[in-house]
């Protein structure tokens, strides 16, 4: 299996470090070995890291994290919502973005913070107007993600920007299966909290299933190299506390681990 990572030589970086940043580099696994590239699946530099010498990073840099609400049909009725005609869109910023090992931090602002384990796609080129026919070649790969939520906010609120966009609330990783080697229809979506399964539904359960959001995103919206779709969370979504570790599980693709901590 092809592992792409992303990666900073300065250990203390925050998980947020713009590609621009020197010190930031991309690579693929070779057992314990780091393979350097240049930019997400470029061509090899020829240098070769070891594993502590580096910060795994999010995996991609995204202009924009896109994301579709409610795409499970069982997860739309657990929150009282109605399933969607359409798919339903919000953003997440790249200030969320938080690496695999990363902590989640507990806002203060709120008093519940939930899990949603997603599925991500990774963009790999450009792409606006696609037929989805067109959306596999568009796609890179795919990783884990955490739509990480404070569901009292989002509910206070109305819209989503506030409950879905604190710092922290999107760790991502911990690397990119390239799209080639993976067969999405056999792909589950697993959650884990402190050792107890949360959720666990397969990708074949979505409402919208992946070509079709790539496609309908592309109708309003131009995707760049390293945007990330994250395409929904199936039932059993609830609350994570400080001192939990939350696991995303896909088999095929990783395991993405964090930990809750409060805000100090
Ligand atoms: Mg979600």
């Amino acid at each position: 299996m092809t592992r792409h990572i992303r990666f900073t030589l300065d250990r203390e970086s925050p998980a947020t470090v713009t590609d621009a940043d020197s010190n930031v580099g991309y690579g693929m696994f070779e057992e314990d070995a780091i393979l350097e590239t240049e930019g997400l699946a470029g061509i090899r530099t020829g240098r070769t890291l070891r594993l502590p010498e580096v910060r795994l990073l999010p995996p991609c840099y995204p202009s924009k994290i896109v994301c579709v609400g409610r795409n499970y049909v069982d997860h739309a009725k657990e929150l009282g919502n109605p399933v969607p005609e359409e798919p339903i869109f919000f953003l997440k910023p790249p200030s969320s973005l938080a690496a695999d090992g990363d902590p989640i931090v507990f806002p203060a602002l709120s008093e519940l913070l939930s899990y949603e384990g997603e599925l991500a796609a990774v963009v790999g080129r450009r792409a606006r107007n696609i037929r989805p026919e067109e959306a596999e070649e568009i796609v890179f790969g795919y990783t884990c993600l955490n739509d990480v939520t404070a569901r009292d906010l989002q509910k206070r609120d109305g819209q989503w920007t506030r409950g879905k966009g604190f710092d922290t609330f999107c760790p991502v990783g911990p690397w990119i299966v390239p799209r080639a080697g993976v067969d999405l229809a056999a792909l589950r979506v697993q959650t884990w909290v402190d050792g107890e399964k949360k959720q666990d539904a397969p990708v074949g359960d979505m409402i919208f299933p992946l070509d079709a959001i790539v496609a309908y995103v592309t109708r309003f919206m131009t995707l760049e190299p390293g945007d990330l779709i994250a395409t929904g969370t199936p039932p059993g979504v609830g609350p994570m506390r400080p001192g939990s570790e939350v696991s995303i599980v896909i088999e095929g693709i990783g395991t993405l681990r964090n930990r809750i901590v409060e805000e100090r």
